[in-house]
């Protein structure tokens, strides 16, 4: 028997939702093994580190801004976060920008950030898993009791039961000729930008909410998620209109822009030290499939992501992590 043929079950994705299905099915004593194709873990959650001249360097939320939890399960993991200290809360409510006029009004509802920011999420899920990383999926075929994943250089892994914690947009090549339903799901694109800067703008809020702006529809002042000491630094996300008719455009050519948008707001920006610019194809759905998830007992096939609805809040970590868990419940029922 070859070391795949051990494993249990494939997990493609290291995204929230793949990883939370991956520490339920371990905790049930399958033996698991998720493949991503980028560097790291966490998906959309996701902090860019970046080095400085000066020796120091800043990490900034480029994806997921922050975290709710409303869920129970999910108030758990907040809790463990919250004493171990790997989280923090980071605010109840943003200032709001509207025709120019900036207001502070306040939800009271908490919002959570890890101290190293939003990929420590996923790295904390990751912990004690098997993760392999920098491998894209291509291909997923059946040969008698098992899934075979490939990538483009050939097999990568086998299992009996395979977990796609894909954007339903990007599923398609891999589910042809599958007799399996592609969910019908539509996602917003997003530019997003950070600027790492050497003096702090003058503000007093974590974050600015914009609405009716024609490029901008959040400014945070990222380094107030973080231990004292960080540069202060901003992220900057486009609205979904304009990233959309901005699409095809390249980091460097979108970034001026967008920095000149935030200057618009904010007034002169203080020297910077670098700034980055990112392109989110599938950032958040704008149409999601019924249900927490697919799980195809008879194929062993399952779906799980934000690409579905497992309760009636936004599409957003939460659904990610929800939609995992319920997977694996499905899986280990
Ligand atoms: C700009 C932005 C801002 C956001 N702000 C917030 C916020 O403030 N609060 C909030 O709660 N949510 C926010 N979200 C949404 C949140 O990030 C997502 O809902 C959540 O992270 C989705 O997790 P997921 O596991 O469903 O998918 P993903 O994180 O997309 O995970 C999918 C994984 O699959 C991998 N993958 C894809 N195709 C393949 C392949 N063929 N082979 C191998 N690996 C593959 C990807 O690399 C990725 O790691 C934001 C998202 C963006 C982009």
């Amino acid at each position: 028997m070859t070391a795949e043929a051990a494993l249990d079950v494939l997990i493609v994705g290291a995204g929230l939702a793949g990883l939370a299905a991956a520490r339920d099915l371990r905790a049930s004593g399958r033996r698991v093994r998720v493949l991503d194709k980028s560097r790291g873990v966490s998906g959309r959650a996701a902090t860019r580190r970046v080095s400085l001249s000066d020796g120091t360097g800043a990490r900034l939320d480029h994806g997921a801004r922050f975290f709710t939890a409303r869920h129970d399960r999910t108030q758990q993991l907040v809790q463990a976060g919250l004493n171990d200290p790997w989280l923090r809360e980071w605010a109840r409510g943003f200032a709001l920008w509207e025709h120019g006029t900036v207001s502070e009004p306040t939800d009271g509802h908490p919002r959570y950030v890890p101290w190293e920011g939003m990929s420590a999420l996923g790295k904390e899920l990751a912990h004690g898993l098997e993760i392999q990383t920098g491998v894209t999926i291509t291909r997923l075929e059946r040969q008698g009791s098992l899934w075979e994943v490939s990538d483009a250089s050939g097999v990568v892994a086998r299992a009996p039961t395979v977990i796609l914690n894909v954007p339903a947009p990007q599923l398609g090549p891999l589910l042809t000729g599958l007799d399996i339903h592609v969910p019908d799901v539509e996602y917003a694109p997003a530019w997003a930008a950070g600027i790492v800067l050497r003096n702090d703008i003058e503000a007093r809020w974590p974050a600015l909410e914009l609405r009716g702006h024609p490029v901008l529809e959040w400014i945070a002042r990222e380094h107030t998620k973080r231990p004292a000491g960080h540069p202060p630094a901003l992220v900057l996300q486009a609205t979904p209109e304009w990233s959309r008719a901005n699409l095809e455009r390249t980091p460097d050519d979108v970034l001026p822009e967008l920095l000149e948008a935030a200057r618009r707001v904010l007034g002169d920006l203080p020297d910077s030290h670098t700034a980055f610019a990112h392109r989110w194809r599938y950032a958040t759905p704008t149409h999601r499939a019924p249900g927490a998830g697919v799980w195809d007992a008879t194929l062993a096939l399952g779906l799980c992501g934000d690409s579905f609805t497992p309760d009636a809040h936004g599409p957003r970590v939460e659904a990610a992590l929800l939609s995992g868990w319920w997977l694996a419940e499905q899986i280990t029922a």
